[in-house]
């Protein structure tokens, strides 16, 4: 636990915020199918994955539709680390890599003999787009006593400088062993979760300014207002929130975690701080329970995203047929880099084994 040995230490550095706004006025408004067409496009996208040997693997917070089709064709609907897991352990040769680039080039990384397709390869996400590997390997430069720790959420040439990769589910347990055995931390890229970390093991931690454009509009004012007319629902929270929101949380947690905790948990109601692709596969595991959307934004917000990752809804079933189709959006990850970052993807995968 936190003894305040360490006080947080964030990076005397730029923003990265402009370059997020850039990548944010690329992401296109996607149109509406109608029924027929959606009936269509998954018919279609059924056949090609038998036809091709591919396998769905799609992020919790993708179009509901994506992910009822992964389901409904022995694919997967997991976060991150079960992704990566999925991929690895698959037996399918073509990856077809529903959510962010970073995901498409986990799984090239981990599994460089396939074939990993992305419906799209223009969704990204803040916290990669907000941390340049030019800049992150400066950074590590002027702090080589450091362990560098970055989270899953960056490219391949950042995990490529790192010492470890962490998701969300694992960070505090991989934090607090390399801070048991001594180690000082350098830290990227959320600001946030690397906070949360820090406060829950005390370790000594030097962080990356960089966020999620999603998670960081969550404001505790508009969530303990909904509490007033909710007062029996719990509060669950996901890590990349600003301190302030992770403080009022019943329950702090990766996406799986928070799932879990939403069936474990005996309140009925529960007001749930992440992206809304969530509410899918919660409602299925807690039918009989009222999720309710956790407030964003407020008067005088910048909100983007309104709980809406706008990169993860570039996915949809027009292009990931697409891209089965005529195997475009392939991922390539330069074999230079992919060898070194599988060092600190392995250590990731090897510590949740150890578990
Ligand atoms: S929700 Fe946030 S962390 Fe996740 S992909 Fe979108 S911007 Fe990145």
């Amino acid at each position: 636990m936190s003894d305040l040995q360490h006080p947080i230490q964030i990076a005397d550095h730029p923003s990265q915020r402009a370059l997020v706004e850039a990548y944010l006025n690329r992401v296109p408004v996607e149109p509406e199918l109608g029924g027929s067409r959606i009936a269509e496009l998954q018919a279609q996208i059924k056949a090609l994955l038998i036809e091709k040997d591919a396998v769905i693997i799609a992020h919790y917070y993708t179009d509901p539709l994506i992910q009822a089709l992964a389901e409904e064709t022995g694919g997967t609907v997991s976060d991150s680390l079960e992704m990566a897991r999925f991929g690895n352990n698959h037996r399918a040769q073509t990856l077809a890599v529903a959510g962010v680039k970073f995901m498409g080039e986990t799984a090239k990384i981990l599994t460089p003999e396939k074939r990993v397709l992305m419906p799209t390869l223009e969704a990204t996400c803040s916290l990669d787009v907000g941390c340049p590997s030019v800049q992150f390997n400066a950074f590590c430069d002027q702090h080589p006593d450091r362990t560098v720790v970055v989270y899953a959420n960056t490219s391949a040439a950042v995990k490529a400088r790192a010492d470890w990769v962490v998701t969300s589910s694992i960070a505090l347990d991989v934090v607090d062993y390399l801070d048991g055995q001594g180690e000082k931390i350098l830290w990227a890229p959320d600001k946030y979760l690397g906070a949360y970390v820090q406060k829950n093991t005390g370790a000594d931690i030097l962080m990356w300014d960089g966020s999620c454009i999603v998670h960081e509009e969550f404001k505790a004012r508009g969530i303990l207002d909904l509490k007033k007319v909710y007062p029996q629902a719990a509060i669950l929270v996901h890590p990349e929130s600003p301190e302030s929101v992770v403080d009022i949380a019943d329950v702090v947690g990766s996406t799986s975690q928070l799932i879990a905790a939403a069936e474990t948990l005996p309140h009925e109601k529960l007001i749930v701080a992440t992206d809304q692709g969530i509410f899918y596969k919660m409602q299925q595991a807690v039918p009989y329970k009222e999720l309710l959307i956790a407030p964003t934004g407020g008067s005088g917000a910048t909100c983007r995203s309104c709980a809406n990752c706008p990169w993860m809804g570039m996915n949809n079933l027009e292009n990931l047929l697409s891209c089965l189709q005529h195997g475009s959006n392939e991922v390539s990850v330069e074999s230079s880099i992919g060898e070194q970052a599988m060092v600190s993807l392995g250590r990731m995968m090897d510590f949740n084994h150890r578990r």
